[in-house]
């Protein structure tokens, strides 16, 4: 197994992320879907946190059975808004138990009524950085937002954020977007604020029109009018055709422009990860 800062020190990293499947029949789906990427040889998986710990031993559990039963390096993801101090410190013991290396150090949202607000220890996911790093036994990646955090108060203070996240952490990894210049121009405005930590673009091809539209406007990234034009009369194959090769053509850009890694939201399916692996002539295992 691997540290994550290592494997970005060696290289590029490609790694793919998954949700914990829910149902019998989610799980199965899950599981087709690594067996078909396992061929790609990825350099880490990553496994999701639902906020708040309504994942908790899902994730765990699949991150575990990952580092146990396959040759696959995982990340776990792990939100704090909603915890208390100790319920983190009880999570870290177990990953360290049974010798995950990786953490995906995140804020997470409080649900947005009010009334289901969970006491918290904490206000935003710097805190979980520092708490993690005091241990010394994980390798910290942490979230960043290329069109910046939707609730940010301002661009020049989500990057100071950022840049304070990453004094901490050893690398990060972005909220998905559609077009190169976003990512480059964060990490020109993270270079001038001194960060020299690799950034790895995180790469949603478009599959099913609504829903990346419905994730977009969630996460605060801009869905390009290009884009929506040519999926408007798209439906079904199309749509996915459209997708991979728009997903093509940015992860090509990124990685000319000097990236050093892509990180794919699978959504659980393989088809377009494997195409855009295909059309950008990445090697197999
Ligand atoms: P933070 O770093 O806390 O930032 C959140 C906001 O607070 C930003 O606007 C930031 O500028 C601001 N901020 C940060 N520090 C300060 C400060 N000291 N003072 C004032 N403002 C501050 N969510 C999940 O629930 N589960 C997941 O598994 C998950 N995985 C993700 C993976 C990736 C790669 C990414 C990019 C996001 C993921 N998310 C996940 C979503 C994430 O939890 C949300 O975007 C969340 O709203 C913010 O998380 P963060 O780690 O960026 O938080």
């Amino acid at each position: 197994m691997a540290r994550i800062a290592d494997l970005l020190h060696a290289g590029r990293t490609f790694s793919f992320e998954f949700f914990p499947p829910k149902t019998d029949a989610a799980t199965v789906v899950l599981e087709q879907t690594i067996a078909e990427l396992a061929p790609l040889a990825p350099s880490f998986v990553s496994i999701t946190y639902g906020a708040g710990g309504t994942t908790r031993s899902l994730t765990h559990d699949l991150v575990a059975r990952i580092r146990k039963e396959s040759a696959i390096t995982p990340m776990a993801h792990l939100t704090c808004v909603g915890h208390r101090r100790n319920e983190i410190d009880e999570i870290l013991d177990q990953y360290e138990g049974v010798g995950v290396e990786n953490i995906l150090a995140l804020g997470g949202d409080q649900p947005a009524d009010p009334m289901d607000h969970k006491p918290s220890d904490y206000r935003h996911a710097i805190e979980l950085v520092e708490q993690i790093a005091e241990r010394g036994s994980f390798s910290i990646g942490v979230a960043a937002h290329p069109e910046c955090h939707p609730k940010s108060e301002s661009r020049v203070n989500d990057r100071h954020h950022l840049a304070a996240k990453l004094s901490k952490a050893d690398f990060a990894i972005t909220q998905f977007f559609f077009e190169a210049h976003h990512y480059f121009t964060m990490v020109d405005e993270l270079k001038a604020l001194g960060v020299d930590k690799p950034i790895v673009p995180g790469i949603m091809p478009v599959t099913n029109n609504a829903q990346v539209k419905r994730m977009a406007e969630l996460s605060g990234a801009v869905f390009p009018k290009w884009l929506e034009e040519k999926l408007a009369a798209a439906d079904g194959d199309e749509v996915q055709r459209i997708g991979v090769a728009a997903a093509t053509e940015l992860c090509a850009e990124l990685l000319a422009g000097g990236a050093p890694g892509l990180h794919f939201y699978t959504m659980n399916r393989s088809t377009a990860t494997r195409e855009v692996y295909a059309n950008l002539g990445l090697p197999l295992s």
